[in-house]
């Protein structure tokens, strides 16, 4: 049972509450608190009423004493809050709220209040009425955006319905999964949702509604609307001078190497920042970026990723005991892992097909293709985890014997050969590639996972790897071919990478430092790439995929749908 239910519960609960039990439950229940330009905007407006030097101050003009910033709680009704305002008039009080945008109108055309704002505001009526044992008959609420001032009667059917919103949100608290999103009557209220991309209303319905069947994969649904960002707000700073460290001042980031200033980076406009190699970050810059929710990715020189420096994580308790039951559960790891498992065949596939699509043989009649799909057909007959690991691996044997035909290099000898996958470490250019992209990927997985409130370390697929994120290597499998290799692919196709962006040390091969810095811009530029999700048919950023995909599996999780399906290019 979650701790809400014997807390108080803020007023402004009782609003979202009224609004959407699934964005209470996101909200108060799992402790999500992601922004969007109407909570911004929600905030400005409420500066002068959250003034520090104005809380708990009464004024009086012309007759009206004002009060604002006043603390209310109520035992009895379970409920606590900050008032905007109160005002006091004729010998009577009544509570005054601020809020963002414009004030609704009635049939009539006159301005009127927002069922979800109209309970948040008599429920502070109901504090002050036990708190000062008076009637409050009406309260009023300004709305910034219009300059218009609303009066609200709290009549019976009000307060019945704002105690009705007490009781939900303690039903709601003690569930273990949110409930389900909006029906579609109701679906208008999700587009203004800030948390419409934690949510993903359509998409969770959508799977509700219609399990996926194997062969339905291919072909995606019409009519799902999309209510989250196609992608990813600002840049990924990437930080790899030897011997360069990175500062905070004011709201910058400052790289600088020897008392010298490299680059000067605003922090809004930075989502991710990733250190590679010997590079000192300040603590003042860590606190800064953790408070503004910006991770930071460690990872060596050589391509091995560390781990991430992350805001503190999610409160969402009752996800990461739903994630170790539900992965302490074979047939459920069975069926994740084959999920995986047949995006991951099925895209290297693809990409395989793709790539020899010129060639005298063709691409599906390839020997590789074809076994990809022989694969694919037998993967549902396999009652382990151990033996889909073997599918896996067949596989990426199949695959690789073939990747070197993908390259369109200059004979052999004179350009980028590869012959086999070999790691750890890599023993030539095209294997550094494929490390570095992928130790790349699996920091960005890292985030996914840690971003919605996973442990990344308790996987379902990449079992008892000690000290190895497996939930993140999990994920990360249906992205391979499609963000990876498919990087590696381009920089040595379009030649964008020559030999000389590699360095030999006894048998390792690495990117020099200028290599490093082509291959972050071409998979920045890749993970910026929008295609069509395969089952909800919208476009999106490969970024924004990364994190739909860790979301549905969480949802997935907590019994919210009833299949996970992973990713897969057409
Ligand atoms: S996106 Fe829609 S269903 Fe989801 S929490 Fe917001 S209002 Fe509710």
């Amino acid at each position: 049972m979650s701790a809400i239910a014997t807390d108080p519960i803020p007023v402004r609960a009782l609003n979202q509450v009224t609004y959407c039990n699934r964005l209470y439950y996101l909200q108060y229940v799992d402790c999500v608190m992601p922004t969007n330009e109407h909570v911004e905007g929600g905030l400005f407006d409420h500066r002068r009423v959250d003034d520090p030097d104005l809380k708990n101050k009464t004024r009086s003009d012309r007759g009206t004493a004002t009060s604002r910033g006043i603390a209310l709680s109520s035992e009895t009704l379970g409920i606590s809050g900050v008032l905007d305002v109160i005002e006091e008039k004729n010998g009577e009080q009544y509570p005054v709220e601020t809020k963002h945008g414009s004030a609704p109108h009635d049939d009539d055309g006159k301005p009127t209040v927002w069922d979800n704002d109209a309970v948040q505001l008599c429920a502070q009526a109901l504090l002050m009425e036990e708190a000062f044992g008076k009637l409050v008959p009406h309260g009023f609420q300004y709305h910034v955006g219009s300059k218009e001032r609303v009066e609200l009667k709290f009549t019976p059917e009000l307060r019945e319905k704002t105690h009705g919103a007490i009781s939900r949100c303690r039903e709601l608290s003690v569930l273990d999964s949110p409930p389900e999103p909006l029906p579609s009557e109701l679906r208008h209220r999700c587009f203004g949702c800030s948390l419409a991309p934690v949510c993903l209303p359509e998409e969770t319905l959508y799977q509700i509604g219609h399990p996926p069947a194997v062969e339905e994969e291919a072909k995606p649904p019409a009519g799902i609307t999309r209510v989250i960002p196609q992608s990813d707000d600002g840049a990924v700073l990437y930080v790899q001078e030897p011997g360069s460290s990175v500062g905070k001042r004011s709201e910058h980031l400052i790289v600088k190497k020897d008392g010298k200033e490299l680059s000067r980076v605003p922090m809004h406009a930075v989502r991710q920042m990733v250190v590679v190699g010997n590079v000192q970050v300040s603590t003042q810059a860590l606190e800064t970026l953790a408070a503004n929710e910006i991770p930071v990715s460690y990872v060596t020189g050589h391509g091995r990723f560390i781990g991430s420096f992350v805001p503190a994580p999610a409160k969402n308790v009752s996800l990461r005991e739903s994630q170790f039951k539900m992965f302490g559960e074979p047939a459920v790891c069975l069926e994740l892992a084959k999920a995986v498992v047949r995006a991951k065949l099925s895209n290297q596939r693809t990409l395989l097909m793709r790539s020899l699509r010129d060639d005298d043989t063709r691409g599906s009649k390839e020997y590789g293709a074809r076994g990809l799909y022989d694969l694919l057909r037998t993967l549902d007959r396999h009652t382990s985890v151990e033996s889909v690991l073997g599918v896996e691996g067949q596989g990426a044997a199949l695959y690789f014997a073939e990747f070197g035909r993908f390259l369109k290099q200059p004979p052999t000898g004179k350009g980028f050969d590869f012959t086999t996958r070999n790691r750890r470490p890599p023993r030539d250019p095209v294997n550094a590639l494929l490390s570095f992209a992928y130790a790349m990927l699996a920091k960005d997985c890292f985030s996914a996972v840690c971003t919605v409130g996973f442990d990344p370390y308790k996987g379902f697929f990449h079992q008892g790897r000690h000290g190895k994120p497996s939930l993140a290597l999990d994920l990360m499998e249906e992205f391979r071919p499609v963000i990876a290799d498919s990087v590696v692919l381009t920089l040595i196709n379009n030649e964008s990478v020559t030999k000389s962006d590699f360095v030999m040390w006894r048998d390792a091969c690495q990117l020099t430092d200028a290599g490093r810095k082509t291959f972050f811009a071409a998979y920045e530029q890749r993970k910026a790439t929008e295609i069509t999700h395969p089952v909800y048919g919208y476009r999106m950023s490969y970024s924004r995929m990364l994190e739909v995909q860790a979301r549905m599996l969480a949802s997935f999780v907590r019994g919210g749908i009833p299949s996970y399906t992973g990713f897969t290019v057409r």
